[in-house]
């Protein structure tokens, strides 16, 4: 095969990153617990292999032999590719490693620095990005759709109010909707659920309608370093809302909005992801749950909030609250809960791969006996949901929002 001449730029990784890769004692205890190794065993995705395969390329690129080599050995570097984007950055492996290498944000940075050098990330990952760019959505939808879901839910009896502009409506809470409930018919009713509780729950706040723009975390996961500037771009335009607090229901804005645009800028606002906000309201008595939920249910950490973020008790505050409800934990919890596969690009890279892993969580919530399983997070509720189609599970699915939403009165009724 024939070498490759594209150079890895380095200077954007940190000493810290570089010493990481030495930091690896290659005890493979990683391999133990990585979702995805535990579906395909295949050693390129391990960290310890991932780590070792780019010190193989680095040292082709920029070492003593690689004055008298023509570029990167072909296999080792497909090898290592391969086990760089087959990867749902669940960070799973940081928790194990006993060298606590920060390994997601090594992966991350490493994605930045080969997307930088053409010589990734997967092609369905590059176009997923170049439309993420274009279009401003994952959806390739035009972004005056971005209202349809308030008007098809208001015709249709499913939004029971018509929530206000921040834009037009000063008030001191936005609520970020996300692209997935927004675009996703699948998903938006959780958008619509959101609504229907805060107004019920007597919550000022207000949405961006057409004005919210991606938090663009896809971009910052597969590498593309267009992720700083559009992330600046959203940070100036939030801070000069002048609302105080922002609440997102989803996961993977989430984690973008709280520990990735920290590092691109500061932002003038309290973040908080929905399950922590019920938590307040519930607290403050705002919100009460007065219809009971029968039956057991068990709780799906997503990694973006869990792993990634220490959030753990809110949500699970949240479900001790509704009556009639019974929470049968999984065996594999909170800094131990098993990935779904959706994220890190691993969806748009390898989709087999990502529902297969759906599929291996589904069978974990099984295994508890419960007829329900919920998580806050719309994008591991779609991936879910796909799981159980995929595996004929009797486990019903639903979005912790639509749980809240029954328990108030105002959601459709939730059948195990
Ligand atoms: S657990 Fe950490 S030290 Fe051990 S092989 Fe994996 S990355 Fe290396
Ligand atoms: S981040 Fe998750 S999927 Fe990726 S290597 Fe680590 S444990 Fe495996």
């Amino acid at each position: 095969m024939k070498k490759n001449n594209n150079q890895i730029p380095l200077e954007k990784l940190s000493p810290r990153r570089l010493m990481c890769l030495d930091a690896c004692t290659r005890c493979g205890e990683c391999k133990n617990w990585c979702p995805v190794y535990s579906l395909t065993e295949n050693e390129k995705v391990t960290p310890r292999t991932k780590i070792k395969n780019f010190k193989s390329v680095l040292k082709a690129q920029n070492g003593f032999l690689g004055m008298f080599k023509s570029g990167i050995d072909p296999d080792t570097l497909a090898d290592f590719l391969t086990g760089l984007y087959e990867c749902s950055c669940c960070n799973q492996c940081h928790f194990v490693c006993p060298s606590r290498i920060d390994t997601v944000e090594l992966w991350e940075d490493v994605r930045e620095a080969i997307y930088r050098s053409g010589l990734g990330p997967m092609p369905e990952q590059r176009t997923f990005c170049e439309n993420l760019v274009k279009y401003g959505n994952p959806f390739k939808k035009d972004q005056s759709a971005r209202t349809d879901w308030i008007e098809t839910g208001l015709q249709d009896g499913t939004l029971l109010y018509r929530p206000e502009l921040i834009t037009e409506n000063k008030a001191s809470v936005l609520l970020f909707i996300g692209c997935t409930a927004t675009f996703d018919e699948k998903v938006s009713r959780i958008a619509k659920h959101t609504v229907n509780i805060l107004s019920r729950a007597g919550v000022e706040f207000g949405v961006l309608g057409t004005e919210e723009n991606c938090c663009y975390g896809k971009l910052r996961r597969m590498g593309d370093p267009s992720f700083k500037q559009l992330a600046g771009q959203n940070i100036e335009k939030l801070n000069s809302l002048g609302f105080d607090t922002l609440v997102s229901a989803c996961a993977g804005c989430f984690k973008t909005l709280n520990a990735d645009y920290p590092k691109v800028g500061q932002q003038k606002y309290k973040i908080y992801h929905l399950s922590e906000y019920l938590d307040i309201l519930i607290q403050q008595g705002k919100i009460k749950f007065e219809v009971p939920v029968e039956g057991k249910i068990t709780y799906h950490d997503p990694c973006l909030l869990g792993r990634h973020n220490n959030i753990y008790e809110a949500p699970r505050r949240v479900i001790a609250a509704i009556p009639g409800l019974e929470l049968i934990e999984m065996e594999r919890t909170r800094q131990f809960s098993r990935c779904c596969g959706v994220g890190g690009g691993l969806k748009i890279a390898n989709h087999d791969l990502q529902e297969a892993a759906s599929v291996r969580r589904i069978r974990d919530a099984e295994e508890t006996g419960a007829e329900f399983l919920t998580t806050p997070c719309p994008t591991c509720f779609s991936g879910l949901s796909g799981g159980a189609l995929k595996a004929e599970s009797h486990l019903k699915v639903v979005h912790m929002a639509e749980l809240a939403a029954r328990s108030m009165g105002i959601g459709p009724a939730v059948k195990g």
